[in-house]
């Protein structure tokens, strides 16, 4: 199964994509983690990355495509992957659709998570991960906090906020996801292969799993 996942952000697409990769056993492949790793191993790719990521600029399509196109000729990616933050224009849509194309495969599905604005700011801003990258849970200060402060409940390690997960930025972030998303949207419509959810409860701590749930049976009805 190729899967992408369309969201803005704080939707729940990555908690949903790393309960996803459990499930399905195939790769998470996020670009957003990917640049963000670069830049803290300052590689020449972490250090052009960040100079657009912390203007609050996309990549341009050109480095971001031969990142995932790297990414997906790795022997994990031969059954299937989730993407997460990845295609983010038509250009990237595209040319994942020719590199999948080159494998014979295609984009099996794309869910769309839609929540209201007011639940994602909610959300963002009491959001907190897992310092432990191999572990990388994610946790609400609001709906769905650690049972220690500041301490993961699974691997106990230290909670961190992301910087960019402020009021103000995340209004940003969503007025570009609208502006943004809309032509893949589009795209992914036109293939036959969107799947739009509305979670019923998005504050809810399981909010994710159900999600995770109305994939994988459409995934079942699929085949
Ligand atoms: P966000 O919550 O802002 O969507 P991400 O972790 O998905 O965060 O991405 C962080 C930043 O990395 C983005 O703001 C953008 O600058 C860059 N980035 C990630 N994915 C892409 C992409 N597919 N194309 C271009 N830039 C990207
Ligand atoms: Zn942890």
């Amino acid at each position: 199964m190729y899967i992408v996942m369309l969201g803005g952000p704080g939707s729940g697409k990555g908690s949903a994509s790393k309960i996803l990769t459990n499930q399905l056993n195939i790769p998470h492949i996020s670009t957003g983690d990917m640049f963000r790793e670069q830049i803290k191993k300052q590689t020449e790719l972490g250090k052009l990355a960040d100079s657009y990521i912390s203007k609050g600029q996309l990549v341009p399509d050109e480095v971001t495509i031969q990142v995932v196109k790297d990414r997906l000729s790795w022997e994990d990616a031969k059954n299937g992957v989730i993407l997460d933050g990845f295609p983010r224009t038509e250009e990237q849509a595209k040319a994942l659709d020719q590199i999948l194309e080159e494998q014979g495969k295609k984009v099996d599905l794309a869910p769309e998570l839609r929540i209201p604005d007011e639940i994602i700011i909610q959300r963002v801003v009491n959001r907190v991960m897992c310092s432990n990258k191999e572990c990388g849970a994610i946790y609400n200060l609001k709906f769905n906090p650690p049972k220690k402060t500041g301490i993961c409940d699974i691997c106990g390690s230290e909670l961190i906020s992301r910087s960019d997960d402020n009021e103000q930025t995340i209004k940003d972030r969503l007025s570009t996801y609208y502006k943004n998303s809309k032509v893949l949207v589009d795209y992914y419509k036109a293939k036959g292969v969107l799947y739009p959810i509305c979670p019923e409860d998005p504050t809810a701590g399981n909010a994710s799993v159900r999600v995770v749930e109305k994939i994988i049976e459409k995934c079942h009805q699929m085949n």
